[in-house]
């Protein structure tokens, strides 16, 4: 039998996944080595504070705060720092050293990727970061590889743990947002500072990952239409429930016409009213799912846990050993396919169903003047539901309105709902939510 090669490892952070995946290292080595074709040895662990304690016991003499000296001499580099610098600069310097490297960083990727994915490529090396979306869900190797041969079309995931539970909690419960924020932050699936969460900034880094891959162009975050859930009420869930859709943070890339031949995509996260049947309404607590539309693939979904050190160090391990076999069969690093050419559209250019709540003046008249409002903009209605309210102390009826419109674009929709407010039998709207899956 001949002889394994070893390859050097460097792992950069051992926090909640680099401690897993220095674990998973050490613990599988006797397994990864044949799968691998080569031993893989973790030559060292660049930390903050060489005294932290850690959540797995591991050799001391393994650690360093010296990432710079670690990267230099490793075949093989794994980022989970997090933050933009030191990681930044240590994967470049892996880079120019012919390290593959394994990140878990969508932070960075989303403020920087098309540089480093360059950087990658004119050094032939990989750089791969399936950990950076979804977590455990291998959805980016199946968007890259598996569905090379496709055309994708459309991406709809739930792919922040946090949101996901705090919407799910409003279904289940009907507790109000901050209500449902506190539960989530008392179990641990929200931090202190939720803001990256609940404003959507985390799902959107992941959205133009997933809209780069798909569309086989760069996408970044200024690209991204990004609306977080703190608007969404305990009265939206409750209305949306009882027309029988629940909502959730999506983020979205979809090729979209622009009518005259050319394409482009949209790439949005945005609470989204589904159907109770669609498969991503089923998809509770802090899970995670990503659901794929291609031309010849169809539907097709991808479901697990979206976070926590251990599925998302599984992630990090695929990559490791698939970046492993590919030094060791001496191919060139994965090409990024950056063919596409597709334009970024704006949001205005999304099409999708819209639900539009109105709280209006019990009158004879008001349902047809509001009908006719919406087809002088072209926004055709789908389903137009009144419920009447009788306030108990001053006896005066309400009537509550609920719309569901046929797919339309932002800018008819926007300007819809502006020209309904001016209507005089009209008390407000009481919300505006997108709807797919319809
Ligand atoms: P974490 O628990 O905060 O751990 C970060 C580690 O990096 C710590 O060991 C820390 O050292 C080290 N570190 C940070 N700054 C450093 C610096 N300037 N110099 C040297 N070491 C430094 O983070 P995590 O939750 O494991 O996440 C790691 C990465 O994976 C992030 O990019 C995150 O977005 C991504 N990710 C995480 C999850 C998850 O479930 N946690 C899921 C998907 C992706 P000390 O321990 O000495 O402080």
């Amino acid at each position: 039998m001949t002889e394994l090669r070893t390859l050097k490892v460097a792992l950069l952070g051992c926090g909640n996944v680099g401690a897993q995946v220095a674990r998973i290292l050490i613990d599988d080595a006797g397994t990864l080595a044949p799968r691998t074709g080569a031993r893989l040895e973790l030559a060292g662990i660049a930390v903050r504070n060489l005294d932290a304690e850690r959540e797995v016991d591991l050799p001391r003499d393994l650690f360093t705060t010296d990432g710079e000296t670690l990267v230099k001499e490793a075949d093989l580099v794994i980022e989970l720092m997090g933050g933009i610098e030191p990681a930044r600069s240590l994967i470049l310097s892996a880079i120019q050293n012919g390290a593959s490297v394994v990140t878990g960083n969508k932070a960075l990727l989303a403020a920087d990727g098309p540089a480093l994915y360059e950087e990658a490529d004119k050094a032939g090396v990989e750089l791969s970061y399936e950990a950076a979306v979804a977590g455990a869900i291998p959805i980016l190797r199946p968007i890259r590889d598996s569905l090379s041969g496709d055309r994708i079309t459309r991406v709809l995931g739930i792919v922040n743990g946090t949101t996901n539970f705090i919407l799910d909690q409003m279904d289940s419960t009907g507790a109000q947002f901050a209500d449902a924020l506190a539960e989530a932050q008392r179990l641990g699936y929200a931090e202190a500072d939720p803001t990256a969460d609940v404003e959507g900034h985390d799902a959107a880094a992941k959205a133009a990952i997933l809209a780069s891959l798909s569309f086989h162009t760069r996408f970044d975050l200024e690209n991204v239409y990004c609306e977080g859930i703190t608007g969404v009420s305990a009265a939206d869930i409750a209305a949306a429930k009882e027309a029988g859709f629940v909502i959730k943070l999506l983020a979205i890339a979809e090729k979209i016409g622009n009518g005259d031949g050319s394409e482009g995509v949209s790439v949005r996260v945005h609470p989204t009213l589904l159907p109770r049947e669609h498969p991503l309404a089923a998809v509770r607590g802090a899970f995670n799912a990503v659901f794929v539309e291609a031309e010849n693939a169809g539907e097709l979904m991808f479901y697990g846990q979206g976070a926590g050190g251990t599925p998302t160090a599984s992630a990090v391990l695929g990559d490791l050993v698939s970046a492993a076999r590919r030094i060791v069969l001496g191919g060139p690093g994965r090409i990024e396919s950056t063919t596409g050419h597709v334009p970024a559209l704006p949001i205005d250019a999304a099409t999708t169903s819209y639900y539009i709540g109105l709280d209006v003046a019990d009158q004879p008249g008001v349902l047809a003047k509001i009908a006719q409002l919406f087809a002088e903009h072209g926004v055709s209605i789908e389903i137009m539901r009144q419920t009447i309210h009788r306030d108990a102390d001053s006896n005066v009826e309400s009537a509550e309105l609920r719309i569901v419109t046929h797919r339309a674009s932002e800018a008819a929709l926007a300007a819809t709902v502006e020209a309904v407010k001016g209507l005089d039998v009209i008390n407000s709207v009481t919300s505006v939510l997108r709807v797919e899956g319809a």
